[in-house]
């Protein structure tokens, strides 16, 4: 994560004022706000914003005047009840605000979140940083044989070398082509002043999808839950995983127990299918079920046994 000394001073500046407020506040998400916290080799993810705690939940799901909260196991039992039953709404009321710097592979499957306001860096308008992802050498792996969507073997020797030059190489030069069809310094003044230049909205299109782009995402609380179920889940790759981890964390800070409610009744939890359950019903009555005899295809099949951490 590169950050310049005016953007740090303008974050230190940021975190230094503060304000007396009615609003609820969260003393732990308050000590994380605006601080970026490093993801990947450049980005990063910061709160900037929030509206609502734990207790706004139940204050929606209660419809009260005040504050709406009673004693804290009570509060915690409406909130996992929530969970569990898939009550939505009253998640809805807390909104949660993000700067997130990214590269723009990842951007393209964060994007398809539809149920987020966002706004991006313009590359239109600006210029891009010279700052590209090249993937650590652990993350640098083969194509799944098992998963069309996967990973395998971590490359290594002079494979795992030829790629990461092939990266670095073929993305400093498309970013140097782009400064010269820009025909601008890093100062914005003209290189060769004989020259035009590019616009910016052009010269663009030469970038490789690991250059980092930049955006304000907000959200509510149910949207983040399903972003971030499906994002820090096994499945997702990993390079979108970490920003949900990060943001995992945040969540932790600003509402504890629906974090809870939310690792134990989402993140942690499997579900069943009528068949996968009637096969379940006949495994605790005693009985030897096995694949062909189960009603289940093999990969339903392969789900459950997984689920269910027994052999296949
Ligand atoms: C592991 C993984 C692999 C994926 N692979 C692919 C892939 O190969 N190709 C691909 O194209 N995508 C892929 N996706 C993206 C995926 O299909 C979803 O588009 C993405 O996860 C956003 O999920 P969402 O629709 O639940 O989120 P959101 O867009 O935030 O929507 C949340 C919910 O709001 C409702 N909603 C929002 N907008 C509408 C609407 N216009 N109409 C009706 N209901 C709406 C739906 O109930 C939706 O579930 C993948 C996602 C994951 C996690």
């Amino acid at each position: 994560m590169s950050l310049t000394d005016a953007q740090l001073a303008e974050i230190d500046a940021a975190r230094a004022a503060t304000a007396p407020t009615r609003r609820a506040t969260v003393p732990a998400l308050e000590a994380l706000l605006f601080q970026p916290v490093p993801v990947l080799d450049h980005g990063f993810v910061r709160v900037i914003d929030y509206m609502g705690d734990d207790a706004a939940i139940v204050q929606a799901a209660r419809v009260s005047y005040g504050r709406g909260t009673r004693r804290v196991s009570e509060d915690a039992g409406l909130i996992r009840y929530l969970m569990r039953h898939r009550h939505s709404t009253p998640f809805e009321m807390c909104e949660i605000k993000y700067h997130v710097k990214l590269p723009i592979f990842v951007a393209r499957q964060w994007i398809r979140h539809r149920t987020a306001n966002v706004n991006e860096y313009s590359a239109r308008y600006s210029v891009l940083d010279r700052e590209f992802y090249i993937p650590a050498p652990e993350h640098l792996a083969a194509q799944s044989t098992a998963n069309r969507q996967g990973r395998g073997a971590v490359l290594e020797g002079a494979e795992a070398e030829r790629v990461l030059d092939l990266l670095r190489d073929d993305a400093a030069r498309c970013h140097d082509h782009y400064a010269e069809m820009l025909n601008e310094t890093a100062e914005g003044a003209p290189r060769d002043p004989a020259r035009h230049g590019l616009a910016r909205e052009l010269a663009r299109m030469n970038l490789p999808l690991n250059t980092y782009t930049q955006w304000y995402w907000k959200t509510d609380l149910h949207n983040l839950l399903n972003f971030l179920s499906l994002r820090a889940d096994a499945h997702a790759q990993h390079e979108i995983r970490v920003y949900a981890e990060a943001m995992l964390a945040s969540l932790a800070a600003w509402v504890p127990i629906a974090h809870q409610a939310f690792l134990d009744y989402r993140m942690g939890a499997v579900s069943f299918s009528a068949p996968m359950l009637a096969v379940l019903r006949r495994m605790l009555a005693g009985e030897a079920v096995g694949q062909p005899d189960s009603g289940l295809s093999k990969r339903e099949w392969a789900e459950l046994t997984q689920a269910l951490d027994r052999p296949g």
